[in-house]
C-alpha cells in the first residue's frame, strides 16, 4: 500500500526535528525547512534551492506542504482594506483581512494588520455577527492559520507587522493550534512578528483568559465585551451563560495582576441598547479594577443573513453618539480608540463573504466575483 505523505505546514522546529530525522536526515535541515516555508512562504520543496537535490526528492515521496487555495481577493476602493476568501482542503470557507493603520502618523503608516480566522463559522451565535449565523463546522489547524498570513503577505505592498486573532471562530476553542501558530510565526527564524504586535480575541472564555496569565503568554488579549449588564449580555452573547460577566472581570483581574497587562475590550454601541449613560457610568467603574484600552466598533449590519427575532432589532448608534460616548469614556482618563467602517463596502465584518458564499452556493448561482490565481 502506498505511504500517505505527511503534511509539514503547520509543524514547529521541534516536530520537523523529529520528522527529518525519521528520514535519516540531520537535525538541522529542519531549520531550512522551517525558514522556507514560514518565513520565504515557499510552496513546494522545489523553491527550497539550499537543500539538496537528494533530500528534495526524499521529502517529495515522504510530505506534503498544504496550501489555502485563494478564491476570491476583494479591495476595498476606500480605505484598501483587503479580504480574502480562501477554500480548505474539504471546500469549507474561511476568510482573513488585511487592514491599513487609520491613523496617519510614520509609525503607524508602517503597520500593517492581518485579521486571522480560528475556525470555520462558530458555534457562539453572538447576534451581532455573520459567522455565529454559520453554526461551528471545525477548528483550523496551525498550518491553515500560518497559511493565511503567507497568502496575505504575498498580495501585500508591505511587511505585515500585526495579526489580530479575531476573525471567524473563538481562538479560545481552539487553543492550542492558536497558541501554536502564534510560537511559529513569533519566532525570528520565520515571521518574526512579535508577542506584543500580536491580539488574540474572545468573547469570554474566562478559564483561558486565566490559563494565558499562568503561562505568561505575552501577546495581547482583546475581549470581546459589548456591554457590562449580565442580562443584556446574555441575550446578546450567550457565551455569558457560561462565564458570567462578574466570572469574566475577576478572571481579567486576576490576567491583570499577574501580567500587568492591560486587556483591550472591543465594544459595538447599539442604539439604545448598550450606549447609555448608565453604560458609560459601568465602563468606568470597570476601568478603576482593571486598567484597560477600549476599541469601539461601528456595527456593520448582517441584515442580508435574514436575522431575525432579537438580532433583527440591532441597530448601530449613530456616530455622533458614538463619539460622545468615546469622549465620555475619555474624560475618565481611559484610552478610547473610534475605529472607521473599516472595509464596509466589501463586506470586511467578520464571517460577512463566507455565509454570502454558502448562501450562493446553496442557489447554485456562479459565486466567483474576482478570481485570483
Ligand atoms: S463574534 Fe466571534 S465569538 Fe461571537 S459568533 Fe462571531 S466569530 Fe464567534
Amino acid at each position: 500500500m502506498k505511504k500517505k505523505k505527511k503534511n509539514i505546514r503547520g509543524l514547529s522546529l521541534k516536530e520537523l526535528q523529529d520528522f527529518v530525522e525519521s528520514l535519516g536526515e540531520r537535525k538541522y535541515r529542519a531549520a531550512q525547512l522551517f525558514s522556507w516555508m514560514y518565513a520565504k512562504g515557499a510552496q513546494s520543496f522545489d523553491e527550497m534551492t539550499d537543500i539538496s537535490k537528494e533530500f528534495r526528492v526524499v521529502l517529495e515521496h515522504s510530505a506534503r506542504i498544504d496550501s489555502l487555495d485563494l478564491v476570491r481577493k476583494s479591495v476595498s476602493p476606500t480605505d484598501g482594506t483587503t479580504k480574502f476568501l480562501f477554500r480548505l482542503n474539504d471546500n469549507l470557507m474561511i476568510e482573513s483581512v488585511l487592514i491599513p493603520p487609520e491613523e496617519t502618523s510614520p509609525a503607524a503608516e508602517r503597520r500593517l494588520t492581518l485579521c486571522l480566522s480560528t475556525q470555520v463559522g462558530c458555534p457562539l451565535d453572538c447576534k451581532f455577527c455573520a459567522t455565529g449565523t454559520m453554526g461551528f463546522l471545525r477548528n483550523l489547524t496551525a498550518g491553515e492559520i500560518i497559511d493565511q498570513v503567507t497568502h496575505a503577505q504575498r498580495h501585500a505592498s508591505r511587511r505585515i507587522t500585526n495579526l489580530v486573532y479575531m476573525g471567524m471562530g473563538e481562538p479560545m476553542l481552539n487553543y492550542e493550534e492558536v497558541m501554536k501558530s502564534v510560537d511559529i510565526l513569533s519566532d525570528d527564524r520565520s515571521l518574526n512578528i512579535g508577542a506584543k504586535h500580536i491580539a488574540i480575541s474572545t468573547a469570554g472564555y474566562a478559564d483561558k483568559i486565566r490559563q494565558m496569565a499562568d503561562e505568561d503568554r505575552k501577546e495581547k488579549l482583546a475581549i470581546s465585551l459589548h456591554t457590562l449588564d449580565n442580562e443584556k449580555r446574555t441575550q446578546l452573547m450567550p457565551i455569558t451563560k457560561k462565564f458570567s460577566v462578574d466570572d469574566l472581570v475577576e478572571a481579567l483581574e486576576y490576567y491583570y495582576r499577574k501580567t500587568r497587562r492591560r486587556p483591550t475590550f472591543e465594544y459595538i454601541p447599539f442604539d439604545g441598547f448598550n450606549d447609555t449613560k448608565e453604560d458609560i457610568r459601568r465602563f468606568v467603574k470597570l476601568s478603576k479594577r482593571i486598567p484597560c484600552k477600549v476599541n469601539i466598533i461601528p456595527f456593520h449590519s448582517i441584515a442580508f443573513t435574514g436575522a431575525s427575532g432579537f438580532a433583527a432589532t440591532l441597530k448601530p448608534t449613530p456616530r455622533v453618539r458614538m463619539e460622545a460616548f468615546a469622549q465620555a469614556l475619555r474624560e475618565e482618563n481611559i484610552t478610547v480608540m473610534v475605529r472607521s467602517s473599516a472595509g464596509e463596502d466589501i463586506e470586511a465584518a467578520c464571517g460577512q463573504l463566507a455565509v454570502e458564499e454558502k448562501k450562493s452556493k446553496a442557489k447554485s448561482k456562479p459565486t466567483i466575483t474576482e478570481t485570483v490565481s
